[in-house]
């Protein structure tokens, strides 16, 4: 293709990456940590064929999860100069393309998209005939969160209760009562001409089933597929993947484990990990630089990383050093607010965009205090979702300028394109606004017309409403990026800040089963490593949830952040090596307040802790710990380890103050479980040491 330079395409890559670039091998899997160049690497290949002639850019479809990983994708893509052609956006959005188009050839009036269900399954549910006590228990985005997970596997209401025995799901409702409100919401939306963003992968799906020709022209049309962060895949995209690769092998698929985020609703993470076993003919790369994060950032990220099968190699780090992540403990919630957006104003001076900065929370509503703090310090942020765009008068305006809606909507975008090139006599903010927006209008709409050849300006308008666009990129000036973690996947910025990292916040506090925790481990492992020079992680005392102020604790995960960054302060120890282990072990004993440090549980000096303990008062301890467990919905390593109550039985302390001697014993155990803890002592007379 014209205009794309092959040797620049591979100019600033490692040889590793290159040969992910060039190989010739497929199906190609891309394995690697987080800023390793997974999506450079698939990028530029998609540049690279196309170059070569080995793919034709109106066949590529490049695919990710989310909205703000897909403006990423096609930003990148854009930079290459083949944006124009490919077919790159979610999954979500391109289903819903494809079906309007067989939709409309089949003559089927097209359903309305119901953005949120939880609304829906809440009235439901509510009027299930539930005892309103049970019903209080229960909270509708649970319940919409189970739905969507079996949605994914393509279960239905008739398979639900099997389906969710088989793979031990604990569900807010009974299997019985789930699959009947899964089923009465099923018919619920039929009858009201809903569909849901579940139904346009699944309908997507049916449809190449059970319409060969329609399969036939997808997969003529979408001959060259890559899909970026596939760890994600969730089973009904992978059917559709299958569907469009058909007997070929042209897919390219790019990911890593210790990022799978979406495992609650429905994504398997096997997909990628397996990908070799289920591909015996696959070519794997595993890449193992990290090119984004500061040494100090990759040390924090990767203490993060739940320890088991999977877990990756360490990433070698590529950036020279940085400050140490910044820790901030806050009275209350508005202060945590407050003062971040005082630090961020610091942050911001010539040459540091407010772009390069963003503020990651666990969940949205905790933006909205940013948000607030922010505007109200005139500090610009990025609107989340993006759906106010379509609010505005002159977007509502612009819009009607394309035509009719039946109409096709090329020839208007191609007018609107003119009139952008030609520009405006007019001058003032007014008419720059106005000829943003239609910019704005003009590149959405080639994102439509790549999605859906024959779109018509209804199809677009449809589109823009159910937010599946990717967000606009360039609609919004100069601003901070609020985010979740989860929205957070894929992107980076040079400083970052972490807020309320508080437990129930992290992890959440619905994670209750280990793997459940594994994922919220994952996720803060994504958060961390969006920071490219400065990581700032603080947690709040006081925390409002409507009109309640509570009490909060600590996230457990920011110990293991205080932890290494002591011992990166330490400076003695290379990450990742056995003497780093063993500094973090003695980092981890200091914090808990044990004297001398050194002597770390099962250290490297002195007796080990805890050897001495009285058997007698073990149990007692073990029986009041499990207690605590089921009682916190809890496993029992999360009260406290064996390690630590063997030390309590050997110590056998009579004050708060000499628990916080023990290890394993901070101050935040302390206070959670040292009154329960000393009474069980005091109640345990049988001395085993007299
Ligand atoms: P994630 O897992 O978070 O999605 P990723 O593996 O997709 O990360 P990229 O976003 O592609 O990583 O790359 C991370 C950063 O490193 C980007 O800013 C990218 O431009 C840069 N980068 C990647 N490879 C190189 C390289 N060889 N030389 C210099 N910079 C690089
Ligand atoms: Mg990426």
């Amino acid at each position: 293709m014209r205009g794309i330079d092959v040797n620049a395409l591979l100019e600033g890559l490692t040889d590793r990456q290159a040969e992910a670039v060039t190989t010739t091998g497929a199906p190609l899997c891309i394995l690697a940590g987080a800023g390793s160049g997974k999506t450079r690497v698939l990028t530029r290949r998609i540049a690279y064929r196309v170059a070569t002639g080995s793919a034709d850019p109106r066949h590529v479809l490049a695919l990710t999860f989310t909205r703000k990983a897909a403006t990423e994708l096609g930003r990148r893509l854009e930079a290459l100069g083949v944006r124009t052609h490919v077919t790159a956006g979610t999954f979500h959005a391109l289903a819903y393309a494809q079906l309007r188009r067989w939709w409309a050839d089949n003559d089927r009036r097209p359903p309305v998209l119901l953005e949120r269900k939880v609304g829906l399954l809440a009235r439901l549910h509510a009027s299930s005939g539930a005892s309103v006590s049970g019903r209080a228990n229960v909270q509708p985005v649970d319940l919409a969160a189970e739905i969507e997970w079996a949605k994914a596997r393509m279960v239905g209401p008739d398979d639900y209760e099997a389906a969710a025995a088989r793979h031990r799901r604990s569900a807010p409702l009974s299997p019985a009562a789930l699959a009947s409100l899964y089923r009465r919401y099923e018919v619920e939306k039929q009858r009201r001409g809903l569909v849901d963003f579940d139904d346009l992968l699944i309908g997507l799906a049916r449809a190449m089933g059970t319409d060969a020709e329609f399969a036939a022209s997808q997969r003529w049309r979408f001959r060259h597929l890559f899909v970026d962060e596939f760890q994600d895949v969730n089973p009904v995209q992978a059917t559709l993947l299958a569907g469009w690769r058909g007997e070929g092998n042209d897919l390219c698929v790019v990911g890593d484990c210790n990022q799978a985020i979406y495992s609650w609703n429905g994504a398997d993470p096997a997909q990628l990990r397996d990908f070799k076993r289920r591909e015996p003919g696959a070519t794997v790369v595993v890449l193992d630089d990290n090119f984004r994060s500061t040494p100090q950032i990759l040390a924090v990220a990767g203490s993060l990383i739940p320890p088991g099968p999977g877990r990756s190699g360490r990433l070698r780090p590529r950036r020279p050093d940085g400050p140490l992540p910044y820790i901030r403990t806050f009275e209350r919630d508005v202060d945590e607010a407050r003062s971040i957006a005082r630090l961020v104003r610091d942050r911001h001076a010539p040459g540091t965009p407010w772009s390069q900065i963003a503020v990651l929370t666990r969940t949205n509503a905790q933006l909205v205090a940013f948000e607030e703090a922010f505007r109200a310090g005139g500090i610009p942020v990025r609107v989340r979702g993006g759906g106010a765009f379509l609010e505005r008068p002159e977007v509502k305006a612009a819009l009607g300028e394309l035509g009719r809606p039946d109409g096709a909507l090329a020839p208007g975008l191609a007018d609107m394109a003119a009139a952008v090139r030609q520009g405006s006599p007019e001058l003032g903010t007014a008419a720059e606004e106005r000829r943003a927006v239609l910019e704005e209008l003009v590149r959405l709409g080639h994102d439509y017309l790549a999605l859906e050849a024959e779109a018509s300006v209804a199809g677009f308008t449809a589109w823009l409403a159910a937010g599946l666009r990717s967000e606009a990129p360039h609609a919004v000036t100069d601003a901070v990026d609020l985010a979740t973690f989860h929205a957070a996947k894929g992107l980076e910025w040079p400083v970052v800040f972490i807020a309320g990292l508080e437990r129930g916040l992290v992890p959440i506090s619905h994670a209750t089963t280990d793997e459940a925790r594994d994922e919220e481990r994952r996720l803060l492992y994504v958060a961390v490593t969006r920071a490219e020079r400065e990581l700032h992680c603080s947690w709040a005392r006081q925390r409002t949830f409507g009109a309640r102020s509570l009490r909060r604790q600590a996230s457990p995960w920011l110990e293991e952040i205080q932890v290494a960054r002591a011992a990166l302060a330490a400076g003695e120890a290379h990450p990742g090596s056995t003497a780093w282990r063993s500094r973090l072990a003695d980092e981890r004993a200091r914090l808990h307040g044990l004297r001398g440090g050194r002597a770390a549980v099962g250290g490297r000096t002195g007796v080990k802790i805890g050897s001495a303990a009285d058997p007698g008062l073990l149990d007692a301890l073990k029986s009041w710990r499990a207690e605590a467990a089921r009682a916190g919905g809890v496993p029992a390593y999360v009260v406290f380890h064996d390690t630590t109550l063997a030390a309590v039985a050997e110590a056998r302390p009579r004050t708060q103050t000499a628990l916080l001697d023990l290890p394993g014993l901070g101050p935040v155990k302390a206070e959670r479980y040292g009154d329960a803890l000393l009474a069980v002592i005091a109640a345990h007379k049988g001395d085993g040491r007299s």
